[in-house]
């Protein structure tokens, strides 16, 4: 099978052109003017964009979550996906107490089996480094022998997820030797239980409060935290979702000192606010309960021109898909309410119409944010995150014109909530590749059940990352 895209307007992190791209089999083998060549299929891509396709590193297909699980499992997180452009994504394995890493991930590579239409990766949550757990040896084969170079852990969630400083700071020892990338959830998590546990005992039971107890400084004290320790450690962090001004400044200042610090926030943060926690009718605010939660609207400025001065270098969605029956488990009690929302669909429309149209990043930027940077950071580049000769045909042609309205009612998410409900947006995706296969088009689906791959990564550190593009 051959594809040739012709006359559409290559853009990458770096370029900006008008060429034809050459795809045989699942890899780009040729980029030239006009050019010359048969194909099986051809596509004019006249007036469109030709982008890398997207790269989401943080989502959470069929996560489970104190008995529930998140309604979109592989295969409707994949749909949802492909249709939003992105064509890689980078997941979160979580380590069950009591489990082995290799029997986490196990269980994770047995939910996208049979089920990926895109391709992806998995993190490695760590939760348990007891004796019945996981061991700092077993962690330590992980990116050589799994293909999994990230290791996350929370700082918060008591009850559940969180691990001690001092497993933290092992693990960070741990990446430090083996060339992986700490992940943090940077919140105090000693200090949200005092406040929860406060808000419930005054009657403090509305949606509102799952953000008043989890305040800005929480986030900040931690990511300093983080910071600090991963530096004594020697090892690269990411801190993921950053939400706000105050865990913005520690990453700054380290970023400024030359450390191995690196950020991303979410889509939902440049649109939700802390007021969206106040619609009471329906039960709405709910439906804007993640974590960390929606802040005062003037961290919505202050993100933007994060992204923009690469204070943080990746946009990514935390997909983490609830119903409106699941969020109503917390009717009387804030803390009941799952954690999460839609994103993968309507990430790079988004990002474009509010940051490209609307002027506060550039296109290349954008490319970076949502593509580039993360397949960079997480050992996919240049097989992932770019356009060039040798890497996977992952392509999306894109209408700048299209115009959409984004609900619930038509996105593919097996959510029946989206938080950007009657946002328009104009630009769309209108074709979208997979190793130069065509996965949408027209508005339809054409991947099959199971043809997404799973991604072996390289590890985070660049010396010990192979320099050029394998060819097969
Ligand atoms: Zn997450």
């Amino acid at each position: 099978m051959s594809v040739l895209i012709k006359g559409g307007r290559v853009v990458t992190a770096a370029d900006d052109y008008v060429a034809d791209i050459f795809i045989e089999g699942e890899r780009i083998s040729l980029i030239g003017e006009s050019l010359d060549v048969a194909a099986d299929k051809v596509i004019d891509a006249t007036g469109k964009y030709v982008l890398p396709g997207a790269v989401d590193p943080h989502t959470h297909l069929e996560m489970p979550w104190r008995g529930k699980t998140t309604v979109d499992d592989f295969y409707h997180g994949h749909v949802a996906a492909a249709f939003g452009g992105t064509t890689t994504h980078i997941d979160f394995c979580i380590q069950a107490k009591g489990q082995t890493f290799g029997e986490a991930l196990a269980t994770w590579h047995g939910k996208r089996e049979g089920k990926a239409l895109i391709d992806n990766g998995f993190h490695i949550i760590v939760t348990d480094l007891s004796e019945n757990g996981g061991t700092l040896e077993e962690l330590a084969t992980l990116p050589e022998e799994h293909g999994v170079s990230s290791y996350k852990l929370f700082m918060s969630y008591n009850d559940s997820l969180r691990v001690s400083d001092e497993d933290l700071f092992r693990v960070m020892q741990v990446a430090a030797k083996t060339g992986a990338c700490v992940m943090v959830h940077a919140e105090n998590g000693d200090v949200i239980e005092v406040l929860m546990a406060d808000a419930i005992a005054a009657g403090n039971t509305a949606p509102v409060y799952h953000a008043l107890t989890r305040p800005p400084e929480l986030e900040g004290e931690a990511t300093n935290r983080a910071i600090q320790l991963a530096h004594v450690a020697g090892a690269p962090l990411y801190v993921v979702h950053v939400s706000c001004a105050e865990s913005l400044a520690p990453i700054v200042i380290a970023r400024e000192k030359g450390w191995d610090v690196w950020g991303e926030t979410c889509t939902q943060y440049f649109f939700v606010d802390t007021s969206f926690l106040e619609r009471l009718e329906n039960f709405e605010a709910a439906n804007y309960v993640y974590t960390p939660p929606p802040r005062p609207k003037h961290n919505q400025e202050i993100l933007w021109n994060a992204v923009r001065t690469n204070a943080l270098q990746a946009i990514s969605t935390d997909h983490c898909a609830y119903t409106l029956e699941q969020k109503a488990l917390g009717k009387d009690d804030f803390r009941q309410i799952p954690n999460g929302a839609v994103g993968m669909e309507n990430r790079l429309q988004l990002i474009h119409h509010f940051g490209v149209r609307e002027g506060r990043i550039t296109l290349n930027r954008m490319v970076e944010l949502l593509s580039t940077s993360p397949a960079k950071l997480f050992g996919m580049y240049p097989k992932k995150g770019t356009i060039v000769v040798g890497g996977d045909a992952d392509i999306v042609v894109f209408d700048p014109e299209k115009h959409a309205t984004i609900s619930a009612k038509t996105h593919h998410s097996a959510a029946d909530i989206n938080i950007f409900e009657g946002t328009e947006v104009q630009g769309s995706p209108e074709i979208v590749l997979l190793r130069g296969n065509v996965i949408v088009e027209g508005g339809e689906l054409h991947a099959k059940p199971g043809s997404g791959q799973f991604v072996h990564r390289a590890r985070f550190r660049s010396e010990l990352r192979p320099a050029a593009l394998a060819t097969a």
